[in-house]
């Protein structure tokens, strides 16, 4: 099979929310990217992982045209909840800080991402394999890459973002001797469900109890995601449901008679704490982007800001340092054989205004408190 040559500015290895919100700001700005994952779109968008996203991050979306299920699918929290041996005490951003939190899975962050780059004409390529980052020292950094079809593929680029998680395969190119890190595994773990019921609760509650911590959190209005500490070394499937439900109400038990809502667990997962900081995030042309170890999805927004003050001036759309500046230079596939000779629709978004604002999020709705 021939060989598909991608010419791009900004070439990205990772479609989580990190790698598709900066594909999508580089592309309002005109900035030609291309971005590749192993993963297939349909197992990202099904797979369960943070919740909850800050008012960043819900200004983001929005102000940049991906805002409109947030705005409508999502459940804005005023606070949370910490509850200390059985009593509530609530911790009010909004009387506190003037922010919210909204209730939205990830999966539909990266959803409403997908599809933006979608309807924008981006170059967002799942299911690829043999991933591998070449050149980063000099100045045309490449991307090799089996495409979905078991095509060889390679993205000539100006900057690789490596956008590829926590298990991050870019963060190692940068010289083992320039690299600092520091890793920190912890004597616990979180024990975390996924279970169809009804909310037990208006907002999230962050528990603590002699018998460890548990976090009461939630997804959809049908399906609720909880944790409890644990030993590492717990195994999921010794606890069956009721062994499960019994332990989390045992953690919230109080003298106001709390009780959670019950209903069948359908994923069980140990979840190993760790923190891991790595330096630098750059190194030649290659930058780094990612998330890690958060608890709060508000961060992602916050490292493509980062990257987006530190490079963006430039990617200047008026610059001319070379023909891929050129504002007007669209990116170009080329095959070995001349398969691909035709340029790529240009991804240029139009300025759209924001789909409504922060305020429009539907506010809780009549849950019960703890
Ligand atoms: C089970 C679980 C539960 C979580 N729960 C929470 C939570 O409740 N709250 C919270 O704030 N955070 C949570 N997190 C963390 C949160 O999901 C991550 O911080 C977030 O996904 C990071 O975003 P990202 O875009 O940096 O990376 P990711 O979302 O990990 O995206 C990286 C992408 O890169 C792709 N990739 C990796 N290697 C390559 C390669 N070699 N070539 C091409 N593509 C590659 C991956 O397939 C992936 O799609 C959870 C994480 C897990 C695993």
């Amino acid at each position: 099979m021939d060989k598909e040559v991608i010419t791009t500015r900004v070439g990205i290895v990772g479609a989580g929310p990190a790698g598709l919100m900066l594909s999508h700001l580089l592309a309002k700005e005109g900035v030609y990217n291309v971005v590749i994952d192993i993963r297939e779109r349909d197992v990202i968008a099904h797979t369960h992982r943070a919740g909850i996203l800050e008012a960043g991050s819900v200004r983001m979306l929005t102000e940049t045209g991906v805002g409109g299920r947030v705005l409508t699918e999502g459940y804005e929290h005023s606070g949370i909840y910490l509850r200390f041996d059985g009593v509530s005490h609530h911790i009010d951003f909004k009387r506190l800080v003037g922010q919210t939190v909204t209730l939205y899975p990830q999966n539909e962050v990266f959803v409403d991402l997908a599809n933006a780059r979608e309807r924008d004409g981006g170059d967002v390529r799942f299911g690829v394999s043999d991933t591998e980052v070449t050149g980063i020292d000099g100045d045309n950094p490449v991307i090799s890459f089996t495409d979905s079809e078991g095509r060889s593929c390679e993205i000539h680029c100006e900057i690789v973002i490596g956008a590829d998680g926590s298990r991050s395969q870019c963060r190692n190119l940068i010289p083992e001797e320039l690299r600092t890190k520091h890793t920190k595994r912890y004597p616990f773990a979180w024990f975390g469900t996924l279970c169809e019921a009804p909310f037990s609760s208006d907002e999230l509650i962050y528990c603590r109890s002699d018998l460890g911590l548990a976090l009461i959190s939630q997804r959809t209005e049908t399906v609720q995601r909880m944790y409890f500490q644990c030993d590492p070394e717990t195994k999921v499937e010794d606890w069956d449901d009721e062994q499960i439900w019994d332990h989390l109400d045992a953690i919230v038990a109080g003298p106001d008679g709390f009780t959670l809502k019950r209903g069948p667990i359908f994923e069980k997962t140990l979840l190993p704490f760790r923190s891991f900081v790595q330096t630098p995030m750059q190194h030649g042309r290659l930058s780094m982007i990612w998330m890690t170890s958060s608890m709060r999805a508000g961060s992602w927004p916050t490292s493509v800001r980062i990257w987006w003050a530190s490079f963006a001036p430039s990617f200047s759309c008026s610059s001319t340092r070379s023909g891929r500046d050129d504002p007007g230079a669209m990116p170009s596939r080329s095959s070995s054989a001349g398969a691909f000779d035709q340029p790529m629709s240009c991804s240029r978004i139009a300025g759209r205004p924001a789909s409504g604002s922060a305020s429009g999020v539907h506010a809780s709705r009549a849950r019960p408190r703890p």
